[in-house]
């Protein structure tokens, strides 16, 4: 076998040490008796991990990171007391950022979300999902998805993309919710498909955005097409959405906050992953908690994402989101690991592609400044990829 770079001295998240031998773009063979000596001499490129923590490259599985302008000056007003409706009152809330995405020109959508995709992979994400839905019109509804497959070829990082026109109603559609999803349904989905911009279909299906009924006639829509589906499910309450997303068979149910344990059980009766999502409950200070213990219990498959948005969480890190699901939601530094790697994966559908080291998979990996996967949700806002391979390269 031909070892285009090989990386010793690593240390893996069970404690095992080895190498990780890579071929062109894929991984080749990982452990303690990677290569032989004779393969290891001939390789092309050696670099010492130096007993250090190896990871695959993180999976960044939910998020909206592409958008018109930003909401800081609404944030402000929240951290002075202004309540969500006011908020909305006075011209914010989602509506607000619908607005600036629909101004902008799609080269500035683009160079925005490359800045802060830059952010992302920085923090070690390899591979990242990404939504639309911050158009609700045909026009930038297919923009921003444009946006996000180009994004794969300016910044290196595998991006995978979700149409999310049912996010929420938009204001021109205000009060007439079904025929809105009539036109999502008969217009936009289709010319998004007939594009092939989008990998999966998603809805918002809770109080504030579409009824169950309504999130099912995208999701059949969805199936129509061929395309896999997921739901923003059960985040401000128990709406029915997960048991609707198991019902689906949906490749992943996200947020989960309000979801109940009869809904957990359904997530593991269809193979759903549950992907949690804890830089919302943290900027939003909502107390309410996904099921953890239920999930784990159930052998349910929990993911963990940053949902970076620019209401409900700017966040641009997913190690920082990985600790926020160990401290305020009961994860273990594995099962965070985990979550930002082959449970992210299987929520994209790429389960055994990335998010893993394994003969076979895509050759991303992370060396870390750290020892073990503890180390790395421990400390806060401090950068730890010491190197970062994509696709066989070392990029960092
Ligand atoms: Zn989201």
């Amino acid at each position: 076998v031909t070892v285009d770079l090989l990386v010793t001295g690593a240390r893996f998240a069970d404690g095992s040490e080895g190498s990780v031998a890579i071929s062109g773009d894929r991984i080749v063979s990982v452990g303690a008796d990677a290569v032989d000596a004779a393969d290891a001499a001939e390789a092309a490129e050696v670099v010492d991990a130096g007993g250090r923590l190896v990871t695959p490259g993180l999976v960044d599985c939910h998020t909206h990171l592409v958008f018109g302008g930003d909401r800081a000056a609404e944030y402000e007003q929240r951290l002075a007391g202004a309540s969500y409706e006011e908020i909305a009152r006075a011209g914010g809330g989602i509506m607000s950022t619908v607005r600036r995405t629909r101004a902008a020109g799609e080269d500035e959508l683009h160079d925005a979300a490359a800045s802060r995709l830059a952010a992302l992979a920085s923090s070690g994400v390899a591979t990242v999902e990404i939504k639309s839905g911050y158009g609700l019109d045909l026009d930038t509804e297919l923009a921003m998805l444009r946006v996000a497959r180009r994004l794969q070829t300016t910044t290196g990082v595998r991006v995978v993309t979700t149409f999310l026109g049912a996010h929420t109603v938009p204001e021109e559609w205000a009060g007439r919710a079904d025929e809105y999803i009539d036109f999502v349904c008969s217009t936009v989905l289709p010319a998004v498909a007939s594009e092939g911009l989008a990998d999966a279909v998603d809805v918002f299906c809770d109080r504030v955005a579409f009824t169950p009924a309504q999130a099912e006639r995208v999701l059949r829509a969805a199936a129509s097409f061929g395309l896999p589906v997921k739901l923003h499910a059960d985040q401000l309450s128990e709406f029915g959405a997960t048991a609707l997303a198991a019902r689906h068979r949906a490749l992943s149910a996200d947020h989960l906050e309000h979801a109940d344990e009869a809904a957990v059980a359904a997530l593991a009766g269809a193979g759903t992953v549950a992907v949690l999502l804890p830089g919302a409950a943290y900027m939003l200070a909502d107390s309410a908690r996904p099921p953890v213990a239920a999930l784990r219990a159930a052998g349910v498959p929990m993911a963990v994402a940053t949902d970076a948005n620019p209401g409900t969480s700017p966040l641009l890190s997913l190690p920082l989101a990985m600790h926020m699901a160990c401290r305020l939601f009961g994860l273990t530094p594995l099962e965070a690991l985990d979550g930002a790697t082959v449970h992210a994966a299987a929520a994209l559908g790429l389960g055994g592609e990335v998010g893993v080291l394994a003969a076979g998979a895509a050759a991303d990996l992370v060396i870390w400044d750290a020892a073990s996967p503890a180390e790395l949700v421990y400390w806060l806002g401090r950068n730890l990829c010491h190197a970062i391979v994509r696709k066989g390269s070392v990029v960092s």
